[in-house]
């Protein structure tokens, strides 16, 4: 071994902003790491006043940070150990890894955004850069805390700006194994990561920084490209639209999990399950991470191709042991959804299995709501040719027939008067956009009894035209109509 090159090369700093982004795998490497074995921090961090989440001092707050990394690293062959409480005078380039405040970088100035920096010698051993020695410091001129949730910005009571020291230290450990930021990447990427160089609501380790990680270290790992969480709310809240304006239910349905609740802890479950953790060790480790445990280790690695989804049963299970955590746990109040809890697990895990199969957010919803309407389970976008526009009908061809669905008025139907011969429960709806939000929707009707016909006039102006199943096919002339219902005499 030799000791090459004595080199400070890294300033790597955190300043306090939201960023709240996707979930692509990709993280970002520094190209160096550790030789296996441990990587002993030793903790100068010093007496704190009472801390929010009533860790004991500033060095229980930032070894929380070490934990939360330690149960993350299996199979990487390098684990943190921790001495508490040290007094050594810290030093740049003694050997030791210290974790402490300071004024300045070892007489270098702390920009004036900068909570934390980590500085870091390498020396290069066959060829391969290896970490010597890494040294956390927080920047003595901003507020901290020790806290979970939405970062806190700005005046507080107290008058000071207490950014959350624990995931500042996270994320300059992440540093210490040789993570760089992410969204510094070249080309940049646009990743939900701790390791992102704005901190903000992320507060503990994420799938993209642990896969990281695991990389840097030789552990191969394998992901399931689940949708950003904006995405998965998105589609939720629709679909409690859906439920309202296209379905009629009303919001009688009593729950303790609310929208941003369900879209967080279903997505997480489903992610151990798929990664080969029984649905009860999911389960587990969902609530241990609701406990701020941290993100848990997944049960194994997940097969290629088709993904393969749990039964909705056990989906449900889920959500109902999610429902009585809040409640009892969380001590959560009750929240009123247009969905039952049923609906909930069906569609939720309808919408999720699309996408972790090729669907887009669009494709994916699209799909789930033909399925609310009534219609047919469609297949997976996997190895699907991408998606083109319908060519428009030749000007003088005859409509065509329609069913469950959504239709572009213009491009897959013309405008103009519909008729169709409706069953109990068709529901109809004019569209102006597809935002699903009552402001998209120009007209629509419940058909809650046999009726024997429905007549729409869709204008030229209208962008779609949504029906469910039970409205049956809707033709563009009232005698198409009369010889179907002829063929159906019970609904004529
Ligand atoms: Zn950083």
């Amino acid at each position: 071994m030799t000791l090459k090159t004595s080199i400070i090369v890294l300033t790597l700093s955190c300043v306090a902003l939201s960023s709240i982004v996707h979930t692509l795998l990709a993280f970002n490497l520094l190209d160096r790491r550790w030789p296996a074995g441990n990587i002993t921090m030793e903790m100068q961090l010093g007496a704190s006043g009472a801390l929010i989440d009533g860790s004991a001092d500033w060095d229980d707050c930032a070894i929380a940070g070490l934990v939360q990394w330690n149960a993350n690293l299996g199979g990487a062959g390098v684990s943190f150990t921790v001495i508490r409480n040290s007094t050594r005078t810290p030093a740049a380039n003694d050997s030791v890894n210290s974790v402490f405040f300071a004024d300045d970088i070892f007489g270098t100035p702390f920009g004036a955004q900068t909570l934390a920096v980590t500085q870091t010698f390498i020396f290069l051993e066959d060829g391969i850069d290896t970490t010597a020695e890494s040294d956390v410091i927080f920047n003595n001129a901003k507020g901290f805390n020790c806290y979970r949730g939405p970062i806190r910005l700005g005046p507080t009571p107290d008058g000071s700006t207490p950014t959350d020291l624990q995931r500042v230290a996270v994320h300059e450990f992440g540093h210490v194994l040789g993570l760089d930021h992410p969204d510094q990447a070249t080309p940049p990427q646009v990743v939900h990561a701790i390791m992102n160089a704005f901190i903000g609501d992320i507060d503990a380790l994420q799938l993209d920084d642990i896969q990281g990680a695991l990389r840097l270290y030789g552990v191969s790992v394998v992901g399931i490209p689940f949708p950003p969480h904006d995405q998965v709310l998105t589609f939720f809240l629709n679909l409690e639209n859906e439920y309202r304006d296209t379905l009629g239910r009303s919001r009688t349905n009593q729950g303790f999990v609310d929208a941003e609740g369900s879209t967080i802890w279903f997505p997480e479950w489903l992610r151990y399950v798929l990664n080969d953790c029984s649905v009860t060790e999911a389960t587990t480790r969902v609530l241990l991470q609701i406990r701020g445990q941290g993100m848990q280790p997944v049960c194994g690695v997940v097969a290629q191709g088709v993904i393969n989804f749990p039964p909705p049963s056990d989906a449900l299970d889920f959500l109902n042991t999610l429902d009585t955590f809040y409640r009892n746990e969380l001590s959560r109040a009750v929240e009123l959804s247009y969905i039952d809890r049923e609906g909930k697990a069906v569609w939720l895990q309808e919408y999720l299995r699309y996408r972790v199969n090729g669907c887009n957010d669009q494709q994916a919803t699209d799909r789930v709501f033909q399925q609310v309407g009534g219609g047919s389970i469609a297949p997976v976008c996997s190895g699907e040719p991408p998606p083109t526009a319908p060519a428009p009908p030749p000007a003088d061809a005859p409509p065509t027939p329609f069913g469950a669905g959504h239709a572009l008025v213009g491009t897959n139907i013309p405008a103009g008067r519909y008729y169709t011969d409706p069953a109990s429960g068709c529901i109809w709806g004019r569209l102006s956009g597809f935002g699903d939000t009552p402001s998209d929707v120009i007209a629509h009707e419940f058909i809650g009894n046999d009726a024997g016909q429905q007549i729409v006039d869709m204008l030229p102006t209208d962008v779609a035209f949504s029906t469910t199943g039970d409205c049956g096919t809707w033709f563009d002339s009232r005698g198409v109509v009369n010889r179907r219902a002829a063929r159906h005499p019970a609904t004529g």
